[in-house]
């Protein structure tokens, strides 16, 4: 039993083994994304075309956060009203992800999270309060934006030319909350606005050699 077979169901390329622990893969060798479920690997769409933009961040090169690495595997671009951001997702030794969210110099890094509750798309308006396991949540932005490619690995099924509702939610000691939702399903992360400074491309440098 178990998941064995790690061809593109298009190409039949080699995908990483990492799939084993991704729930999606963009191929690298022709236009399919990939999706795994109940251990079998089906086409879930096209991966679209990643204009090549200068970005904080590069897929396979480690970033810093705090005291922890993190490496980026997939990269997700969104549109929206005022351009476009990126989305990289990015684990750790252990195999914890985070988003890592850039829009120019405004970053932000989340983790999934549970919102615990059933919540109507028709009450977040901005400005509205929301409670979330406990804590007040306030409505600060309300929009919508479309995948317009993918790169990597993911842990959910993204597809590029959808739309996806947004709303940017925020609580006490600058907790952000991120929610979307897409084909009646609500999807959210939580954790920070960063300082661009706090999170950086890791470097080797004497004092970090062989950690
Ligand atoms: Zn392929």
């Amino acid at each position: 039993m178990g998941f064995d077979g790690t061809n593109c169901p298009n190409c039949g390329a080699d995908l990483p083994d990492t799939l084993t622990r991704a729930k999606m893969v963009a191929c690298a060798y022709c236009e399919s994304t990939v999706i795994l479920e109940d251990d079998v690997l089906r086409s879930a769409g096209e991966k679209g075309v990643m204009a090549e933009e200068p970005s904080l961040f590069v897929l396979g090169r480690e970033i810093q956060y705090r005291r922890e690495r993190f490496l980026p595997v997939g990269q997700a671009r969104f549109s929206y009203g005022a351009g476009w951001w990126d989305e990289f997702w990015a684990v750790n030794g252990a195999g914890e992800g985070v988003w890592v969210s850039v829009d120019e110099g405004e970053i932000a890094v989340e983790r999934p999270y549970e919102i615990g509750v059933t919540l109507s798309p028709d009450r977040l308006k901005k400005g509205a309060r929301i409670s979330l396991n406990g804590e007040t949540f306030t409505v600060t932005e309300a929009d919508s934006a479309t995948c317009m490619a993918l790169r990597g690995e993911f842990p959910e099924a993204l597809h590029v030319g959808q739309t996806y509702e947004y709303w940017h939610l925020s609580g006490p000691n600058g907790r952000l909350v991120t929610l979307e939702y897409s084909d009646g399903e609500f999807a959210a992360s939580e954790g920070t606005w960063v300082d661009p400074y706090l999170i950086r491309p890791y470097l080797i440098r004497p004092e970090n050699a062989g950690a």
